[in-house]
């Protein structure tokens, strides 16, 4: 569910006119509603109330605007951060450390440095040697580093090949089979104190039956590594639940559901669960509103060309995903079209003989589900400036992102004084 409506014939971000926004701000912009963003994040608490004290902590690399961290920290969540930069920023938007876990396979020393002196809740770590370079920044502070491994579970978790992350060719995560070992070596590395097992198996997933696979692993390992001697006492399950794109597919698993099962295979573990849920917090609580440049006659479909383009919402490019495209104000006439950005790659490309609202030229049009891994993929390619970002909220709303002017991007290169001119 979400806070974008039809009202009187155009579309609304909960009170506000997508036109209001488009005529401040400019296109292309991103639009979140504050509505949206805390429903899912109490939706997806909701689903987990069964559980004792679990830990949210939002996947930062979905949405790292700072008034979306802030909103989510507001409602208790915590934060799953990949990089330096992204725990900065959950600490910047008031993020406690002790809900803070660091994830990802290349965490340099100077991160683990910047994590423990903030005093971070845990690392997940996800090899050895990770462990061991760990183990030594920790000791030269004076501290110990909670830690869980990320185990590779070799399940296949029936998503995109790119957002797949569970199979054993994949780059995270230690061997299931080698687990017990590699435990048994990070007990030894004074810097550590190992607390808990982790699973992350990918994203967009639409079944639940890999993550039920992943997490029964889990539980396996938990009472092998008990049985070794180790105190287990958190289990972090990772993120991956799929939110609805293309309205013609099955939905996926609900918040609801994914709880209930996790209620079921977790049941006698007896650990504190973590959870890291990006896309099914942010998704469906942002668009990507756009006007139409121009419609261009095609050889089988007109091509719609709008001011939006594969940098600013990289999703249909890099993984064909298929986001719905919608007009702001339908004339309720419908049609098949091509929908483009202006990019010079044929790869910029958002749909291809889609059945949609027919728009003309001047016509905004609102990229649906675009909350999650739009405008944090958005770049600067063929010198378009970053995409803004506003937030809705009820009948206010804010610029939470400016537009930078296209000087700044020339400003930040340097010419050396040997070129002349
Ligand atoms: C990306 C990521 C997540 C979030 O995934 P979603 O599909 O957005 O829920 C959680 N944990 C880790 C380790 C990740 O890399």
């Amino acid at each position: 569910m979400d806070h974008f409506d039809y009202v009187d014939g155009a579309m609304q971000v909960e009170q506000v006119p997508m036109t209001t926004i488009a005529d401040a701000v400019g296109t292309p912009v991103y639009i979140y509603s504050t509505a949206t963003l805390m429903r899912h994040a109490q939706v997806f608490r909701d689903a987990l109330s069964g559980l004792d004290d679990p830990l949210v902590s939002f996947a930062v690399k979905a949405n790292p605007n700072g008034a979306v961290l802030a909103t989510l920290g507001g409602m208790g969540l915590g934060a799953d951060v990949v990089s330096g930069g992204e725990l900065l920023r959950a600490i910047a938007a008031g993020i406690p450390a002790d809900r803070i876990v660091f994830s990802g396979v290349g965490k340099t020393a100077d991160e683990m440095r910047l994590a423990l002196t903030h005093g971070i809740y845990q690392f997940n770590l996800e090899s050895e040697p990770e462990a061991q370079m760990l183990s030594d920044v920790a000791v030269s502070m004076g501290k110990t580093a909670p830690v869980a491994y990320r185990i590779n579970p070799d399940v296949d978790a029936g998503t995109h090949a790119k957002i797949s992350t569970g199979k054993s060719e994949n780059k995270f995560g230690i061997p299931y089979d080698r687990a017990i070992e590699s435990y048994g070596a990070a007990r030894d590395l004074p810097g550590l104190e190992v607390r808990g097992v982790a699973v992350h198996i990918g994203s967009q997933l639409t079944d639940l039956a890999p993550l039920e696979a992943a997490f029964v692993k889990v539980g396996t390992l938990i009472a092998a590594l008990r049985e070794a001697g180790h105190d287990i006492v958190r289990a972090d399950l990772g993120g991956g639940l799929g939110v609805p794109y293309d309205p013609s597919q099955p939905l996926p698993p609900s918040p609801a559901d994914y709880g209930a099962m996790v209620a079921r295979v977790t049941q006698g573990w007896n650990v504190r669960l973590m959870f890291e849920p990006g896309r099914v917090i942010v998704g469906n609580a942002g668009v990507l509103l756009s006007r139409v440049v121009r419609v261009k006659q095609g050889a089988q479909a007109p091509f719609v060309i709008v001011d939006a383009a594969m940098n600013d919402l990289m999703r249909p490019s890099l993984y064909d995903a298929w986001h719905d495209i919608r007009a702001v104000a339908p004339t309720g006439e419908r049609g098949s079209a091509n929908v483009v950005g202006p990019v010079c790659e044929t790869g910029d490309t958002f749909a291809m003989h889609r059945d949609m609202d027919v728009v003309a030229d001047g016509d905004l049009v609102a990229f649906m589900t675009a909350g999650a891994y739009g405008a944090t993929m958005a770049g600067t390619y063929n010198s378009r400036p970053l995409v803004p970002e506003v937030l809705v909220s009820g009948d206010k709303w804010a610029v939470v992102r400016e537009r930078p002017p296209i000087e700044a991007l020339i400003a930040a290169d340097i010419i050396p004084d040997w070129i002349g001119g």
